[in-house]
């Protein structure tokens, strides 16, 4: 596919992706975006940690007077939803480079999201919610 540049490696293919930067009122820009092709291991990896810490924040609800009847079935209900999700991600974006619309700064966002269509990040510098839009192929240099 052009535009996607493959890597392998023990973790997984990572590639990457063009996609655009925008913020209300500003013009938008041009982005690139990596993203991680999630073994089978790596997602029932990422499936039993969110179990293990929605059922571990449930246990300790045990102890809640009252409150147990409500929060332990809920946490439980949540880890199950949460490990499912987890277990679905095929891909996940691990990192975005490109300017800030806003404060024009080039630099790396930090991602951890599954690939979408779009999605919201935070410019650290000038803290304007910018939005991701991917799936777009590489544009052509000019
Ligand atoms: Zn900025």
């Amino acid at each position: 596919m052009p535009g996607r540049q493959a890597a392998s490696g023990a973790s997984g293919a990572t590639y990457e992706m063009a996609a655009s930067l925008s913020a209300f009122g500003d013009a938008p820009q041009r982005a690139s975006v990596s993203v991680r092709l999630e073994t089978p291991g790596q997602r029932l990896g990422r499936a039993a940690k969110a179990l293990v810490l929605f059922w571990g924040v449930a246990a300790g609800c045990v102890f809640l007077p009252g409150l147990h009847f409500v929060l332990v079935p809920t946490f439980v209900v949540v880890g199950l939803l949460r490990a499912a999700a987890h277990f679905r991600d095929m891909q996940i974006v691990t990192r975005v480079h490109g300017p800030c619309p806003r404060c024009s700064r080039d630099q790396d966002f930090a991602a951890a999201n599954r690939l979408s269509t779009s999605w919201a990040l935070d410019c650290p510098a000038c803290h304007t919610n910018l939005q991701v839009s991917g799936g777009a192929p590489a544009p052509s240099s000019d």
